[in-house]
């Protein structure tokens, strides 16, 4: 807790803005009465009183306390806050399964240019050709990629595209007049499956993973058997970076039961040009745009989810579609009488998409398999230069795009993965995903990308290996990590339960925090 600031018992440093490490003042304690950022030129109109506009219980009855500084301190003070967060741009960031892979900078020159950025969504088609014409050539490719027949590009996230996957899925059923509920899902899955599951008006199924980390087909044939099969929701790799040995068996199965295929292809980074869920027997699947297809991400920022299907479900997407008539012109097509209906205004998130479709366009098909394999070789390369000090559940077996180990060895220490994440921020990495997936004990997920150097990613490796030292000869330490930045370690279910984000004052008598 920092005493200057006078931060009450009880309150979190997570619930506390602590702003540039030299000088932890805020924007309020840097004011002074008199000092501005800003001059406007005399009015040229007449003056209107607001009396007549605003009524009078609406309006302020004292100015608004809102802090007086010079515009060099106003760009120093947020210079200092945008350099407090890790991100892509300034270190190493392992964390599996969230692909943060470098985003090339052309992908914000395309988004940028005016004919796109300066389209507003009423505007006829005739006026907005270009748009409609990537938009159509982006759902090609990503067909092409997932070997499967049609797309749309609406869904926002990865998780409205599970959503709206699984609601194309239920508009198939329901027109065959069936209504099958029970959708199944790994012990791996990623959290949002069961929960787009549950928001689709399905109930989850779950199925256990085996030895060695894929879908253990003895419980998968018992599942099945007790009927009501919709469907199955599956990663392949799966979140252990794992490739399922028996995806066409496991295919086979849930289709004999009537059941249908959906692939989860948030993290799409170890197959594109290698391997297809179409070919793989899966009937539905998403990409994340802002994943694989290197859109930045993190922070809540947009994102897109595209899905693309198999033929036989291609009436159900979303309308509108972008089709091309016969004189070559591109339109948006409403006229569709099984369409599930829009599930986002206009067509989706067309920033993030233009940023995929430069990327997909700047890699081309080479490019894009060298992106997998890279991946792949990647995080090989650190899984083997952590093996010695890690336990690898899974490591007589190759990994894809990531691999998960586990803390466990350094318990006898009194270390957790937490301390040892929370360590690595010292040492300038970002932490890897932690206690994800649930069946690997003190789980940690490393997921390096193909866009780091070998020369980062002996970096990364000697990180890890110094925190793995320290477990060892200071313990206490790791406990107490992050110890070098403006914020140490957080609650964080008060920080997102209980977030304080607005200034307070000491003078309003509540500490001034
Ligand atoms: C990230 C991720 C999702 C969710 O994607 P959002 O865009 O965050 O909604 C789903 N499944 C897997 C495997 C993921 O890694």
């Amino acid at each position: 807790m920092d005493e200057r600031r006078g931060t009450p018992a009880g309150r979190t440093d997570a619930q506390v803005c602590r702003p540039a490490p030299a000088d932890r003042l805020t924007i309020y304690e840097k004011s002074r009465p008199g000092r501005g950022a800003w001059s406007l030129p005399e009015l040229g109109v007449p003056e209107v009183p607001v009396d007549g506009l605003i009524p009078a219980h609406l309006r302020r009855t004292a100015p608004a306390r809102l802090p007086e500084v010079g515009e060099v301190d106003l760009v120093r003070h947020f210079t200092g806050l945008s350099t407090l967060n890790f991100g892509v741009d300034s270190g190493s960031y392992p964390l599996g399964s969230c692909t943060m892979k470098y985003n090339p900078r052309v992908n914000e020159a395309a988004a940028r240019l005016e004919g796109f950025s300066g389209l507003h969504p009423y505007q006829p088609e005739s006026l907005v050709q270009g748009a409609l014409e990537l938009m159509h050539e982006l759902e090609s490719w990503l067909v092409e990629i997932s070997g499967l027949h049609a797309a749309t590009l609406q869904p926002a996230a990865g998780a409205h595209g599970e959503l709206t996957g699984l609601l194309v899925i239920r508009a198939a059923h329901l027109a065959e007049g069936r209504d099958p509920r029970r959708i199944i899902i790994p012990d791996t899955a990623h959290g949002t499956n069961p929960a787009s599951v549950v928001m689709g008006g399905f109930v989850p199924a779950p199925v256990r993973s085996d030895a060695r980390g894929g879908v253990d087909m003895d419980d998968l044939r018992a599942v099945v058997a007790e009927g009501d099969i919709a469907g199955l929701m599956l990663t392949n790799p799966n979140t252990l970076g794992l490739f399922d040995e028996h995806i066409v068996a496991i295919a086979g199965l849930v289709h004999d039961a009537g059941g249908l295929l959906y692939y989860d292809g948030a993290n799409a980074n170890a197959v594109l040009g290698i391997s297809r869920p179409g070919d793989m027997g899966f009937d539905v699947v998403h990409f994340n745009t802002h994943k694989t297809f290197s859109t930045p991400h993190g922070g809540g920022g947009p994102g897109a989810g595209p899905i693309v299907v198999r033929d036989a479900l291609a009436p159900f997407l979303p309308v509108p579609v972008v089709e091309r008539d016969g004189d070559g012109r591109f339109f948006l097509q409403y006229d569709r009488p099984l369409s599930i209906g829009k599930v986002r205004t206009f067509y989706g998130n067309f920033g993030v998409l233009v940023r995929a479709w430069t990327y997909i366009r700047s890699l081309g098909a080479e490019g894009l398999r060298q992106v997998s394999e890279t991946a792949v070789l990647n995080a090989n390369y650190v899984m083997e230069g952590l093996r010695d000090i890690l336990d690898l559940p899974y490591g007589e077996r190759r990994c894809m795009h990531e691999f998960v180990g586990s803390a466990a060895p350094f318990r006898e220490h009194g270390v957790r993965a937490l301390d040892v994440a929370k360590r690595l921020l010292d040492h300038g990495v970002h932490p890897p995903t932690t206690y994800f997936p649930l069946i690997v004990d003190e789980a940690l997920m490393v997921e390096p990308t193909e866009t780091e150097s070998k020369d980062a990613l002996d970096w990364l490796i000697g990180a890890f290996r110094s925190v793995a030292d320290e477990a060892k000869e200071d313990p206490a330490l790791l406990r107490e990590a992050p110890v070098t930045l403006p914020v140490r370690r957080l609650d964080e279910a008060q920080a997102a339960r209980r977030p304080v984000v607005k200034q307070r004052f000491a003078e309003d008598g509540d500490g001034g925090a």
